[in-house]
């Protein structure tokens, strides 16, 4: 048979006309793993997805020469992975066009048709493994791999031959741009004296270079079908006829169904909104459902509102509205710290402080090198058990158990809930500046008072809960004040500083959704997430809350790579995760890293009129 004919004989064998047998399918599942296409079908992903075997023609004899396909598709191309048994791995060529000498081509096939054939070299000479692809009824697109790794691709478009007749022209002269591939042998080449295993071929094909040929241009949705026909061809020899196995078993092609069955979070919370509508459109796009506002701009508001996203204006205990100015003579009911504390807050923080930030909105960059802080989280046990030197929080905080605390506070929930467009009020730093406790002579008192009195034991478990007790106590108090001043407003908190030696105590506040941090700036591991997300999960207002700032612009936290967010996500979508909440959602919209692992895991939020008639992104 001449090379001619048989590759003719191929193109039909491969399909070459776009039938689809209805009973042949294939479901392709979306995933959002990361994978190394190194030609080892390895990853988890692969594990989990349908195996579809080759079948072999009348001719084959199959015994030895198992096969096996898979395919993923994400959101960034399609997946396929070939598993090709093979007792004695046999291969010849691996020069691409480009890379062939001329005079090596000639003798091979002779001057004339040198390049024509190398092109189709895998599938006229070669053992190959092959893909055809229908995206649409129009275009057909084929690849043939060999076990050296050498490729070869085309793609067909539909004609009609001068009798009207069905017919296709091929471009081999098409680059598939983006395509990666990789082969692994399992066994010695062209080495008949031993027995080899086979070789497996990892494939990505970037949407990129699909989706020209797909309907609508655009990548497949949850539930799209396209053509597909899978291929092995087997040779005694180089260049003999080929044997051949195929999926489905005879003409026409199968059915490839996208099916795209993640999880993915519902509602998204946000601490931070970018405050220009681009910003706000692709915070929609993103999925943010609910974010912090600056509860003072009405414009900011009016388009969060516009694209779908809740509002709340951000309470914490340094945001009270006072009767006078804080001045020397008349202080403010400041946290006090035990002396060690506060000499080591001093060490930390402090030199900023005396500056005069009296709110401390402190960042002491150089500190984290010397001596890591947990800026408010929870501090990590060192060595063996041994907790490290105390951390504290930078900021300053008022006193938990201050009278004029809530009176200064209430003001300002009534100047919130006059806001008629705040959707919500979130409450955040409603904690104790070392993680404990407040040791001023009123909190002395008070809990010496409880002491007495059999409310709390006496020693650290009795002041553990007398502490975490008034944290409770401000925040349900604060919570009943919005609910009465103005029904229906919803309440949201992230509880932060961390309460120490008790970190999650949601479950006992009246919050509407209430953020508990699963996730930390400073990257905890992965058990430690999946197992406080089923606590924070266990009660209907848990939101597992997850740290994220960009490093380049805040340098004193760790760098959280798109990878390692990724990591984050599944596991708190796996520990039962349903919502999110972030902070900074501003940061994770401006790099691009972050946002694209987010994108993932969330559902654009096309719910306000702006989303839905806007300009996309
Ligand atoms: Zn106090």
């Amino acid at each position: 048979m001449s090379t001619r004919v048989m590759c003719l004989a191929m193109l039909l064998m491969a399909g070459g006309f776009f039938a689809v047998a209805e009973e042949a399918a294939y479901t392709c599942y979306r995933i959002r793993q990361q994978m190394v296409i190194d030609g080892r079908l390895t990853e988890a992903a692969w594990r989990e997805a349908p195996v579809v075997p080759l079948t072999g023609d009348a001719t084959a004899y199959s015994r030895f020469l198992g096969t096996t396909v898979r395919l993923l598709w994400d959101d960034d191309g399609l997946y396929v992975g070939y598993e090709l048994c093979d007792p004695d791995l046999r291969a010849s060529w691996a020069l691409t066009e480009g890379q062939a000498p001329k005079a090596l081509k000639e003798a091979v096939w002779g001057p004339e048709e040198s390049a024509e054939l190398l092109e189709r070299m895998a599938e006229c000479f070669e053992r190959h493994a092959g893909l055809v692809l229908t995206p649409s009824p129009e275009h057909e697109l084929e690849w043939f791999w060999t076990p050296l790794g050498f490729v070869s691709h085309q793609w067909r478009e539909r004609q009609a031959d001068a009798d009207g007749k069905d017919a296709w022209g091929g471009h081999q002269d098409w680059s598939c741009f983006g395509l990666r591939q990789a082969v692994c042998l399992d066994g010695t080449l062209n080495n008949a004296t031993d027995i080899d295993r086979g070789w497996s071929l990892e494939v990505f094909i970037p949407w990129s270079a699909l989706t020209p040929f797909a309907a609508g241009n655009r990548m497949p949705q949850d539930g799209d079908e396209w053509g597909m026909t899978l291929l092995r061809g087997h040779r005694e020899d180089f260049g003999t006829e080929p044997i051949a196995f195929r999926w489905p078993i005879a003409a026409p092609a199968g059915r490839l169904v996208f099916l795209d069955r993640l999880r993915r979070f519902e509602r998204f919370y946000s601490w931070g909104l970018p405050s220009d509508e681009d910003g706000i459109r692709q915070a929609a796009e993103l999925g943010f459902t609910d974010a912090t506002v600056n509860w003072k701009s009405a414009a900011q508001i009016a388009l969060a509102k516009k694209y779908g996203i809740r509002t709340y204006a951000i309470l914490m205990p340094t945001s009270g509205e006072w009767p006078a100015p804080e001045t020397p003579e008349n202080p403010r009911p400041w946290q006090k710290m035990s002396e060690a504390e506060q000499a080591r807050w001093q060490e930390l923080w402090g030199r900023k402080a005396e500056r005069g930030d009296i709110l401390g909105k402190v960042r002491n960059e150089g500190a984290r090198g010397v001596d890591p802080s947990h800026y408010g989280g929870e501090p990590m046990v060192g060595l063996h058990g041994v907790e490290p030197a105390r951390d504290m929080l930078g900021t300053r905080l008022p006193c938990l158990g201050s009278q004029e605390l809530r009176e200064a506070l209430q003001k300002t929930i009534k100047a919130m809930c006059a806001v008629p467009e705040l959707d919500g009020i979130a409450f955040d730093f409603f904690g104790f500046q070392n993680f404990r406790g407040c040791y001023c002579e009123r909190c002395q008192a008070a809990l010496a008072a409880a002491v007495q009195a059999g409310e709390v034991a006496a020693g650290p478990a009795g002041e553990a809960a007398f502490y975490l007790g008034q944290i409770l106590a401000i925040n349900r108090e604060l919570v009943d004040y919005v609910r009465a001043t103005r029904p229906g407003l919803l309440v949201m908190s992230h509880l932060y500083p961390v309460f120490l030696p008790q970190p999650l105590y949601g479950q006992q506040l009246p919050f509407d959704a209430c953020g508990e941090t699963v996730a930390w700036y400073i990257p905890w591991d992965v058990s430690k997430i999946y197992r406080y997300t089923k606590q924070v999960t266990s009660y209907p207002a848990g939101i597992p809350f997850l740290g994220y700032y960009d490093a380049s612009r805040m340098p004193a936290f760790p760098y959280k790579s798109g990878p390692r967010l990724e990591l984050e996500l599944q596991a708190i979508l796996d520990a039962g995760g349903k919502d999110i909440m972030v902070c900074s959602g501003t940061h994770i919209l401006s790099c691009p890293e972050a946002s694209a692992a987010f994108r993932k895991f969330t559902v654009p939020n096309r719910t306000g009129e702006g989303a839905k008639t806007g300009k996309r992104p």
